[in-house]
């Protein structure tokens, strides 16, 4: 069975729907089930084949994905976290114009929503139903659906900045997706995203434990060609590229080092989340010496993270764009 689909020569792509896919490897997910990536030759992107079912996705999605108390992550971490997070809100959102109308797709606990509210920007959200929406929904002054993107959500021109992040590689219905948002960013606006790097130095080293790898969470990925190839062709132009992120990528090294020596992946990142044992019966030494392996190799992995950034390699990439006026 495993070895038909491997050698499958009809593997529809998952973001532009040609039969021309080519097998790169396969990847177990937190729940041991294996799924299979390959490679498209018309578009370039990396995606799962099959896709996942529903099943399977709402097994990967179940509450305690997002933590398991108020925040994802427990403590100290997630202070650390909203720094990082505050920061690059502030830093994105100076591009637009006060009172800018500001539109986060899969918009999560509303956090970035937050930033936009003190930014003095009008915050809307997107976000499937769940807890996280529901701590969302606690924020004042925002506009929240509960759903997805569809085509007639909102005008035409209606938002100074769109933004997506860590969403994209999660969307069922991506072109279609950068569709509706080439059509309702303004003229001048910008598309904010940021994502895993499937053609970064840590995806290429680790394959299948790769830790921002995700199956079945993440259905494809679209490298940072391939990507700026699709934006610009709906009408944006790139202004910027970062391939450097002290919150993801030294970790994302750790995690995919962790889960090649390990019969689970992830663990550590469980653990941190604030699962006993990494959600998988691990002892209380076997987390403790992977906290104290995180925290004293951090500095290495940070370096490595900035070499593989300055050549365009790193493991999450943040991209912006902005929309041509019209007729220009
Ligand atoms: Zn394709």
């Amino acid at each position: 069975m495993t070895q038909d689909i491997k050698t499958e020569s009809a593997a529809v792509c998952h973001f532009c729907g040609e039969p021309s896919g080519t097998y790169m490897y396969s990847a177990r997910s937190l729940h041991g089930k294996e799924f299979h990536l390959y490679r498209c030759s018309a578009c370039r992107a990396a995606y799962l084949f099959p896709q996942p079912s529903d099943e399977e996705l709402a097994e990967a999605y179940a509450d305690d994905y997002y933590g398991e108390g108020e925040e994802k992550f427990s403590g100290w971490i997630e202070t650390v976290l909203n720094a990082f997070r505050r920061r690059r809100a502030r830093t994105v959102l100076k591009r637009t114009p006060a009172e800018a109308k500001v539109l986060d797709i899969g918009c999560g606990n509303g956090m970035f929503l937050k930033y936009v509210a003190e930014e003095g920007r009008r915050g809307y959200g997107i976000e499937l139903p769940g807890k996280s929406l529901e701590r969302a929904r606690r924020i004042p002054s925002l506009t929240l659906k509960e759903g997805k993107l569809e085509p007639d959500d909102f005008e035409p021109d209606s938002f100074d900045m769109v933004t997506l992040w860590h969403v994209f590689e999660h969307l069922d219905k991506p072109r279609q997706t950068l569709d509706i948002i080439s059509g309702i960013t303004k003229p001048g606006g910008y598309l904010a995203l940021s994502l895993p790097n499937i053609d970064s130095w840590q995806a290429e080293r680790w394959k299948a434990d790769w830790f921002h790898l995700d199956p079945p969470r993440h259905l494809f990925f679209l490298g940072p060609e391939p990507l700026i190839q699709q934006v610009t062709d709906r009408g944006f132009r790139l202004v910027a590229k970062n391939f450097f992120s002290l919150e993801q990528n030294p970790f994302g090294m750790q995690q995919s080092l962790l889960n090649r020596r390990s019969a689970h992946r992830d663990v550590l990142f469980e653990a941190l989340k604030g699962r006993p044992g990494g959600g998988r019966g691990y002892s209380s030494l076997n987390i403790t010496l992977q906290k104290l392996f995180y925290m004293g190799t951090f500095p290495l992995f940070a370096a490595l993270s900035l070499c593989e950034a300055a050549a365009g390699r790193g493991g999450t990439m943040e991209l912006i764009f902005q929309k041509l006026e019209k007729d220009g």
